[in-house]
Parts: C-alpha cells; sequence; structure tokens
C-alpha cells in the first residue's frame, strides 16, 4: 500500500485525521482519532515501560516546550539548524533543496553543502517540481518555530525542536535530586516542533510531532565497558557500513553487532548496545526483520555535535528512511551549557575524587508519530476478502470486541454485563449493528485481536465464542475462564 492509501485507511477507520480540516488542509499537522489514540499511547506506554520503567539505570523528566531561549544559543541550534531552501522563481513555491534534488536524480544527498546543491540543481537543469519554472539559489532556513512570551515585544522564544536540550538544560536538577552515578540514562517523550520546509508523506515527516529520546550518559574512559554488551554481541543484524555507501553499494549485510563494532559502524559498546537493544525491541513488537536495517552516517553527514551516529532505517514505500537515530553526542552538550550558563556540570567520582563531564555514549531518539506510521505500513495486510492489521495485540487498540448475537432476549443484558466485567482489565469495544461478519471485518481492519459473540447458547451454558483475529478459529469458553484466555493470549 502506498502512503496516500495509508492515509486514506487511516482516517476511513478513526486511527488518524488531517487536523482542523474543515478549514480545510493545513500542512504537517495531524490529529489522532479514537482508534488512533489508543494505539499511539500504547506505543509511548510501552516504550515508556521497557526502556525507563523496567530499568534502574534509566529515569524520566518530561520538560516544558518553551524553554530558556539561551538553551538553543548553546545547543547551537540558532546558529545551526538549518535545511537547505530553494524557491521556484515562477510560482515561487519553497522546496527543501536536497529532497528535490534527491528525487530528481535518485541518489542521496546526505552531507551535501547548499553550494554543492546549488551547483547540482544548475548542472543537471533541475526544475520546480511542480510548474517545472527554474529553481533559485540554494539558502539555509532555520527550522524552528518562534513564539512571543508574555506581553513585551522581543521576548522571542522558542517552540522546541527536539527534547533532548530539555534533558541536558534539566541535567543538573536531575543529577541534584537523585544519586545517579555513571552510566546513567535521563529519558523522555514529548513534543517537539520543526518547521518543515516542505512537510510531506503523511505522518513521515509533521511541523509536530513527538520524540522518545534518551541521554545516556558515561564516564569517558568507560565508553567500551558497557555491561549488558555480551547479551547482544551475537544478535544478527542487517548493517550498510560507510565503507559499502562511499563504494556506492547500497545492499545491506547481515553481520554480528560484534562485527559491526569490530567495523567501527559503532563508535563504542555503549552505541553497539543502544542501537542492538533498540532494533531488537523493533523485532519483538513484530516489525519484519526483512524491512528493517542499521545505516552508519557517513562521515559528511554528521550532525556538528556528534562523533558517530547510526540510523535505524525502515523499508517504506518511498525508499529506506530514517526510523530512529541513536548518536554518540561525547561531551558536547553539557559543556556548551555549561559554558552558557555558567554552571558547573561536572561529575564529581566520591571514589577517585575526580572530576569530569560524563560522556553521551548513545542518544536513541525516535519520532513516536514515525514509529506509529512504521507499525501502520507493516502491519496493514489487504488478504482477499479482508483487510486485517495484524499489529501486536499489545498494542491494539482494543484487546476485544464483544458482539451480542442479537439485541434481544437477554443477549444484549448479557453483553453489556462482559463488557463491563472486561473493560476493568483491557480496553474494549462494543458492537451490535450490521451482520456478524461485518463486525468481524470491522475489527479486523482496526487490528482487535479478540471477538467475543454472545449467543442463544450463552444463555443456557455461560460460554461465548472468541474469534481469533489471524487464524479466524473461533472457540467456545466458559464466560469464568474468559479473562484467564485472553490474558494467556496476550502474553
Ligand atoms: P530526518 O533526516 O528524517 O529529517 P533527522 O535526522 O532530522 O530526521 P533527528 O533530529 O535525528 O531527525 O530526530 C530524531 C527522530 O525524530 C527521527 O529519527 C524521527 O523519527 C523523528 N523526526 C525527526 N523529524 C521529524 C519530523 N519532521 N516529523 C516526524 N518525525 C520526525
Amino acid at each position: 500500500m502506498d502512503i496516500d492509501e495509508i492515509a486514506a485507511y487511516c482516517k476511513r477507520r478513526g486511527l488518524v485525521y488531517p487536523t482542523s480540516e474543515i478549514y480545510g488542509n493545513y500542512s504537517g499537522f495531524y490529529d489522532y482519532g479514537p482508534v488512533g489514540v489508543e494505539v499511539y499511547n500504547n506505543i509511548k506506554q510501552l516504550w515508556w515501560k521497557t526502556f525507563v520503567q523496567s530499568r534502574e539505570d534509566v529515569v524520566g523528566i518530561d520538560g516544558s516546550i518553551i524553554t530558556h531561549p539561551k538553551v538553543w544559543v548553546a545547543s547551537g541550534h540558532v546558529e545551526s539548524f538549518h535545511d537547505p531552501l530553494t524557491e521556484c522563481r515562477n510560482c515561487k513555491l519553497k522546496w527543501r533543496a536536497d529532497h528535490v534534488v534527491e528525487d530528481s536524480l535518485h541518489k542521496p544527498t546526505d552531507g551535501l553543502t547548499k553550494e554543492q546543491l546549488s551547483e547540482l540543481i544548475i548542472k543537471n537543469k533541475i526544475k520546480c517540481p511542480k510548474c517545472k519554472g527554474d529553481l533559485g539559489e540554494v539558502k539555509n532556513f532555520n527550522q524552528m518555530f518562534i513564539t512571543n512570551v508574555g506581553p513585551m515585544e522581543g521576548e522571542t522564544a522558542f517552540l522546541r525542536p527536539e527534547t533532548a536540550q530539555s534533558i541536558f538544560a534539566d541535567y543538573k536538577s536531575v543529577m541534584d535530586s537523585t544519586r545517579l552515578k555513571p552510566p546513567f540514562g535521563i529519558a523522555q517523550i514529548g513534543k517537539s516542533f520543526r518547521n518543515e520546509i516542505s512537510p510531506r508523506n503523511f505522518l513521515f515527516r509533521l511541523r509536530e510531532f513527538e520524540q522518545a529520546e534518551i541521554e545516556y550518559f558515561v564516564k569517558s574512559n568507560e565508553k567500551n565497558k558497557c555491561v549488558y554488551f555480551e547479551d547482544f554481541k551475537n544478535l544478527k543484524v542487517n548493517v550498510l557500513s560507510e565503507e559499502k555507501q562511499k563504494q556506492k553499494v547500497n545492499d545491506s549485510e547481515e553481520m554480528t553487532v560484534n562485527m559491526c563494532l569490530k567495523r567501527k559502524v559503532f563508535n563504542t559498546e555503549w552505541h553497539a548496545y543502544w542501537t542492538a537493544i533498540f532494533y531488537k525491541w523493533y523485532l519483538n513488537i513484530g516489525i519484519n526483520p526483512k524491512n528493517l536495517r542499521i545505516r552508519q552516517h557517513v562521515s559528511e553527514e554528521l550532525s556538528h555535535y556528534s562523533a558517530g551516529t547510526v540510523d535505524i532505517e525502515y523499508n517504506y514505500p518511498m525508499g529506506w528512511k530514517e526510523l530512529q537515530g541513536i548518536a554518540d553526542r561525547t561531551t558536547y552538550d553539557l559543556k556548551q551549557h555549561q559554558e552558557h550558563s555558567k554552571q558547573n556540570l561536572e561529575y564529581f567520582d566520591e571514589e577517585t575524587k575526580k572530576k569530569e563531564l560524563l560522556y553521551v555514549a548513545a542518544e536513541p531518539s525516535v519520532g513516536m508519530d514515525r514509529l506509529f506510521l512504521t507499525l501502520i505500513f507493516d502491519c496493514l495486510v489487504q488478504e482477499k476478502e479482508r483487510m486485517v492489521l495484524k499489529i501486536n495485540p499489545k498494542l491494539a487498540a482494543y484487546k476485544c470486541a464483544i458482539f451480542p448475537l442479537v439485541n434481544k432476549e437477554g443477549l444484549d443484558t448479557k453483553a453489556r454485563e462482559l463488557f463491563k466485567a472486561l473493560s476493568k482489565d483491557f480496553t474494549c469495544f462494543y458492537d451490535d449493528s450490521g451482520s456478524i461478519g461485518r463486525r468481524y471485518r470491522r475489527q479486523d481492519e482496526i487490528g482487535t485481536p479478540y471477538c467475543i459473540t454472545i449467543d442463544f447458547d450463552t444463555i443456557k451454558d455461560d460460554t461465548v465464542t472468541i474469534r481469533d483475529r489471524d487464524s479466524m478459529k473461533q472457540d467456545r469458553v466458559k464466560i469464568s475462564n474468559l479473562k484467564n484466555t485472553i490474558m494467556n493470549k496476550l502474553t
């Protein structure tokens, strides 16, 4: 299915709508509908449970969207958070220059400067994708949204373009209020805003989106002392190394995490570990391994703060693209904030009595909306007679749907009782309209793993049928065993 078909499906089935659509299209902003919000919250909760609550070495925060503006000067975003922009001389539409070049030449443009992009546009006679007019010189466009704070003019602030900086700006408060010792991580899920020049591909590139990020701090001399490395070193992953990209080879190879580290795809053991654990998590939540790969950034495309970055990429209908980045951010951010805030951000080691700025060995960062989209791509299947969202039951909007066969002779009363009882433990959907076959199809389309039908036998023997979404098999189960049956299936 292509991206437009996915967007149409999401709208039809109440997963995602274009925002405030009654007023027309507002590019780059979307709303989650009744089904989508449940799936979306499940993804966020599972992420938080896995990477924060189930770990002794990671704590969470929830920072404000607007921070002191100096945060963005210190981080380098005011100076260099740019995208390359080109304007059509004829229709005046503005385009992201690297995307226009990429679409026209069918090759990656990562790391090219605005001068190089301008040159490619001229040399290859690349025209405006809309009206075929001439494209102008490539300029830098800062992606941060600006706002005014308070009644005074000139009190300019920014909507944060990444959640990471809230973590660095709160680092001292977190350290002062906890007893964290390295290695440790600080995590956050929250909104970010980027004034993307041309948002496109539905939820893939938004102007308002949510990120889930961890900053993982280690002592500088312990970057290669990852206590969990053993558990992941033999994991096989698909990798596209910098070396292969420079040889213009675009096929990934299967390698163990350890081999990748030896070949310097990862910077350190910690960098390798955090990439591997997320890669494995994506497989665990059901993403098809064929659609996942790890791509090492080539040196020219590294961000100003990074000593090495890999992306976990997904094979979208529009090609392999970043799902998540895992950067080695060094001591760059703490150093910058220490300098600009004039606060000491060094860690004091009680044992050695030495002070040092801790090193961010890994920053795993994923867009939650992009992950949501990825899961829909990966799980939505058009079968001969039905469309079915084969999403991991843990992430499904509703765990079960409850259907009275007919709305009379006590079946509806019984079904409502059951809805009330099961809703205490699971998200349930009640549906009493249309044929049972049609009700099954509606639930298949939104990924409900179990449908429960109350029929005339239920009144006689207190049993119901439970139908499995994927196999479409139906079993008869005692109502008293229903909760355990569903619980077992879900785990
Ligand atoms: P891209 O190359 O796709 O623009 P990026 O390298 O700028 O992404 P990062 O700054 O590394 O992205 O952000 C971390 C993650 O946040 C990305 O991997 C992606 O999942 C998500 N993300 C970034 N920009 C957007 C956006 N405009 N819309 C939705 N998600 C985004």
